[in-house]
């Protein structure tokens, strides 16, 4: 295969959860960019992503969802097929974070995080795999782990606990159905701007301390994730499965 036709997406459709912003909308749009159809997963407005993906050329579906439970899973699923006909990728990307002492923790914090990251992440992938396994020719799914998957963290308990429960998943959803043809794998971005992050970059020492630390000396931004998300959709990572890719400056590395 030719490399440029490694990466190219033309053809297929993607979904991606949370994408009116951030991360989310970076990845739709670059996915977009290698050929793909979007179908947006989100619970505010999503006009500026709907833009970017139909600057590229490409198609963008929005289905309205609240991630914080299964319940409009069987509806996703219906919406790309009734727009797409088919699916062959999808990224988990909605996330949430609480901070507070695990001492103060409350189970509110704890319950809406894992259910966000977690839950909902494997129930919808759970549905998306059922859907490649009856087309066939079997499909990617891209996981949005963190830094997080990898190190503790500090006053975020249930989003570390969600984070690394992201990276054991991966794999284990890849060692069940990369005999399928599915490859499961996972993004693991550094610290990004996004406003997953306004506390933190607000904070002048905390973050200072973080820039310290960065080897590239700079936050990420959603653009850094194109290479690795289309990479991971692509078939240029037919033979990945299960792994869990730093996007980081180097935070891991120190
Ligand atoms: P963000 O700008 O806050 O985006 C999060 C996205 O998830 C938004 O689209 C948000 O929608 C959506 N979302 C959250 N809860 C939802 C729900 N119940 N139903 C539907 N959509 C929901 O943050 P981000 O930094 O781009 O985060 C994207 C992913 O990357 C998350 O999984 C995050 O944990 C992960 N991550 C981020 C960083 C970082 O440094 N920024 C680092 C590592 C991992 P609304 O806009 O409506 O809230």
């Amino acid at each position: 295969m030719k490399m440029q036709t490694l990466f190219d997406l033309s053809g297929k459709t993607a979904i991606v959860t949370g994408c009116n912003t951030g991360l989310g909308q970076g990845m739709a749009v670059a996915l977009a960019d290698a050929g793909a159809d979007i179908v947006g997963v989100n619970r505010s407005d999503a006009s500026a992503t709907r833009a970017g993906v139909e600057a590229t050329g490409r198609r963008y579906v929005d289905v309205a969802a609240d991630l914080a439970s299964t319940r409009d899973i069987p509806g996703i699923v219906a919406a790309a097929l009734a727009a797409f006909g088919r699916i062959d990728i999808l990224v988990n990307n909605a996330g949430i974070i609480r901070r507070a002492d695990a001492l103060d923790f409350t189970e509110s914090d704890w319950d809406d995080v894992v259910n966000v990251n977690l839950r909902t992440a494997f129930f919808l992938a759970q549905a998306v795999a059922r859907q490649f396994v009856a087309q066939g020719g079997g499909g990617k799914i891209v996981n949005i782990a963190s830094m997080l998957s990898f190190q503790g963290g500090i006053r975020v308990p249930s989003y570390t606990a969600s984070k690394s429960g992201v990276l054991g998943l991966t794999r284990l959803l890849a060692c069940e159905w990369a005999k399928r043809g599915i490859n499961v794998n996972a993004i693991a971005p550094g610290y990004m701007e996004t406003s997953n992050t306004v506390a933190l970059r607000a904070d002048a020492n905390r973050n200072r301390a973080i820039l310290e630390r960065i080897p590239a000396d700079r936050w990420g931004t959603p653009a850094d994730l194109a290479g690795a998300v289309v990479f991971l959709a692509s078939a240029a990572s037919d033979y990945v499965h299960g792994h869990t890719l730093a996007v980081d400056g180097g935070w891991l590395a120190r």
